[in-house]
């Protein structure tokens, strides 16, 4: 078994295309995970396991998986490192994200050419906000116009980070060699042709000695700035290679520097060293500061600190995934205690327990069952039922306590799914079910208008991923609408309106007539009020009244959508004592309540979305022009470096398939977050061709 101060959990974050599943592969390999390669462009990298993923040569979900190491000459213990592999598109930043929250360590990995992307910057907020210690690794120094220094300076100036060379890269007329080791002095050259899992050691090349010295004595001040008894073992010329790596990982556990290597994870060069850097320089979870939680006593609740080292069991769901053959598997990081398969927890969150069933270690998508977890580690268990993303497992024994939940922003983007046949829809509720459980940023709901189903997320891509999935694992036929914005109808002045329903064809006929007044109502959606004196209609058709216009409401009038921010009246009306009933009066409200709709200048809301684009300063123009033409309204422009920051309001219509003309028209340099604002009203002609629409759908 592991000791604990030998486990690392970390993430690899980058901006997509960087390499970090290419580096992830080979981290697999030379840790004797796989016996062979899987390149990402052949769609064969191991934990891009997903088939959307392999198509498309994206990474979606997160992947988690568990390797070893002892030092790339066997100089450390055996050390466990849990590795998550996090997407790097904005659709899927959840993942990374949920990631981030059960993570001790990262490596941010850049690529040598590309530098800082906009992306990269996406990503290092997210490691701020868990302050998690990180190093990097300069990917692709293989390739022409890599530039080391220079991307180390972009590292230092877009993201004012202090970061620090640890190795240097060798290159013989743009032909990337190896490294120099500024701890050890010497270099590390690599056998290309056999997955680079051959090395040797040799001496600094003479050329590079005085830079190598530059760099190192660079280090050895930033090691010693950290302690006083480090900066005396310096004055007194007494600092060993040991002082010097003690200093560094300790000002990297504070976050005060992130240390950087390169290599070529293509051309299977400088992985190792990165490896032991995760040993030497990334926190193992005794080293991660104590855990706040909530602890729930029988009375009332406290604010208590655990750490690794506590003996009661708990535990972090961090994601679930509902595997088509063996059902739900939730996947959890264990802060403290431990816990055996076939051993209750309990769910804070949903105040029950349950019985963990199998424990599995998570190697991509295959499950290695083992019979324990222990603090420190995280694992995956099958068959949990009442259990959500986010919630706290722990001891039965125990006062429960809850962790700081995850937080999720809200779907943006909806589109109506129709199943094929009645089995169709049976499994289609089974699907969006497990779908929302694994993903706390999809949710679905019925049009009650239409009865269509509709399912929204927090982009097309998303959307794209889910129908997808729906399709494939879960085998459902069915036809899809095209992506749609959900808007809202309203009025904007008060009006009043009598409604009549009455039939005489004999025998007992139908009679139910009303007066409304309707006006805008800003704060709530509906209020229904009753205004009626002197009996002119009896108190038990009134609430038909109301019920009549809240139907009414739901499914609109204008153009479908349902209808908020109105307060209705009813002040006057008549009955009949023997044709007057419920359903006569729940008539003539919704007839007076169209009237008077249609007369009181209704209009469309639309949703207006917040968009945060950042971008390099050259296309700050044509972004503004561009969002501008979508009727964006430009609030804020804020410096980030060299990037700007544009912050617009913009609605939500007008952002279908920005991703992809943002991506083009910057060449993939800037990137961007939108989420919901308000309900505005829509311009007229909007609302026209709304209502066009609707009409072309009702021919
Ligand atoms: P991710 O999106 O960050 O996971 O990046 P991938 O690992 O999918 O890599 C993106 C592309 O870059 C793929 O075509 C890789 O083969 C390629 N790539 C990855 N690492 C290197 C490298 O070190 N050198 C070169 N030249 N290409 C690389």
């Amino acid at each position: 078994m592991t000791n604990i101060k030998n486990y690392r959990n970390i993430g690899i974050s980058a901006h997509i295309d960087a390499g970090k599943t290419t580096l992830t592969e080979r981290i697999l390999f030379y840790t004797g995970i796989n016996r062979k390669i899987g390149e990402v462009h052949d769609g064969l990298a191991t934990m891009d396991w997903m088939k959307q993923e392999q198509e498309r040569g994206i990474t979606i979900t997160s992947a988690t998986t568990t390797c070893f190491w002892s030092g790339i000459d066997n100089k450390y213990d055996q050390h466990r490192i849990n590795i998550i592999d996090t997407p790097g598109h904005v659709d899927f930043t959840i993942e990374v994200e949920r990631s981030m929250r059960i993570l001790d360590g990262a490596i941010m990995v850049y690529c040598s050419v590309g530098g800082v992307q906009p992306q990269s910057e996406t990503v290092w907020k997210q490691v701020n906000k868990y302050s998690i210690p990180r190093i990097a690794f300069i990917n692709k120094m293989d390739r022409l116009g890599s530039n080391y220094f220079d991307i180390i300076n972009q590292i230092k100036n877009k993201l004012n980070c202090n970061a620090v060379p640890l190795f240097l890269p060798i290159i013989l007329k743009d032909t990337f060699l190896g490294l120099v080791d500024l701890i050890e002095m010497k270099s590390i050259y690599w056998n290309e042709n056999n997955y680079g899992s051959e090395f040797f050691f040799d001496k600094i090349p003479d050329d590079m000695l005085n830079i190598s010295n530059y760099w190192r004595n660079n280090l050895i001040e930033i090691s010693v700035e950290s302690s006083e008894s480090l900066l005396n073992k310096y004055i007194d010329n007494n600092l060993s290679n040991k002082d010097i790596i003690f200093g560094l990982r300790k000002k990297t556990l504070d976050n005060s520097i992130m240390l950087i290597t390169c290599g070529s994870a293509f051309k299977n060069k400088g992985v190792q060293p990165l490896l032991d850097m995760i040993i030497e320089y990334l926190p193992s979870p005794l080293d991660i500061p104590d855990i706040k939680c909530i602890e729930i006593g029988k009375e009332n609740k406290k604010e208590i600190y655990i750490n690794a080292l506590n003996k009661n069991f708990s535990a972090l769901v961090f994601k679930i995934y509902s595997d088509p053959c063996i059902g739900n598997l939730t996947f959890f990081r264990v802060y403290s205690g431990n816990i055996k398969s076939g051993n209750f927890v309990f769910n804070s969150n949903k105040n029950c327990k349950e019985r963990l069933g199998r424990i599995v270690q998570m190697h991509a998508n295959n499950k290695f069952e083992i019979k324990e977890v222990n603090s420190g580690d995280i694992a995956a268990v099958i068959g949990l039922k009442n259990v959500s993303t986010g919630d706290t497992l722990c001891d039965i024994k125990f006062n429960p306590i809850i962790f700081e939940n995850i937080e999720f922003p809200n779907p943006v983007i909806s589109i109506a799914v129709e199943p094929n046949t009645k089995l169709d829809q049976d499994k289609m509720s089974i699907a969006i079910s497990k779908l929302l459980q694994e993903d706390p940023s999809f949710k679905s709901y019925v049009n009650n208008d239409t009865g269509q189903t509709i399912i929204s997320g927090m982009g097309e891509l998303h959307l794209e991923i889910l129908t997808d999935r729906m399709k494939r694992e879960f085998n459902i036929d069915f036809k899809m609408g095209k992506p749609e914005v959900s808007y809202r109808e309203t009025i904007k002045k008060l009006v009043r309106k009598e409604g009549k329903y009455i039939r005489q064809t004999g025998g007992r006929g139908q009679f139910g007539h009303v007066f409304i007044q309707i006006e805008p109502c800003y704060d709530k959606n509906y209020i229904f009020v009753n205004n009626i004196i002197g009996g002119a209609i009896p108190k038990e058709y009134i609430p038909s009244i109301d019920k009549g216009i809240q139907e009414q409401m739901k499914i609109g009038i204008l153009a479908g959508y349902p209808i908020v921010n109105i307060k209705v009246s009813c002040y006057d009306g008549s009955y009949h004592p023997v044709d007057s009933s419920e359903i006569a009066f729940k008539i003539a409200g919704s007839i007076a309540f169209k009237k008077a709709f249609l007369d009181a200048d209704p209009v469309i809301l639309e949703p207006i979305m917040k968009v945060e684009v950042i971008t390099p300063i050259e296309y700050m123009g044509d972004i503004i022009g561009d969002l501008n033409k979508r009727r964006g309204i430009i609030n804020n422009i804020k410096e980030n470096f060299n990037n700007k920051i544009i912050i617009s309001y913009v609605p939500l219509s007008e952002m279908f398939g920005y991703s992809t003309d943002l991506r083009s028209k910057t060449k993939g340099r800037a990137n961007y977050s939108m989420e919901f604002l308000k309900y505005k009203e829509s311009p007229k002609y909007i609302l026209d061709k709304i209502i066009n629409k609707k009409n072309i759908n009702n021919k």
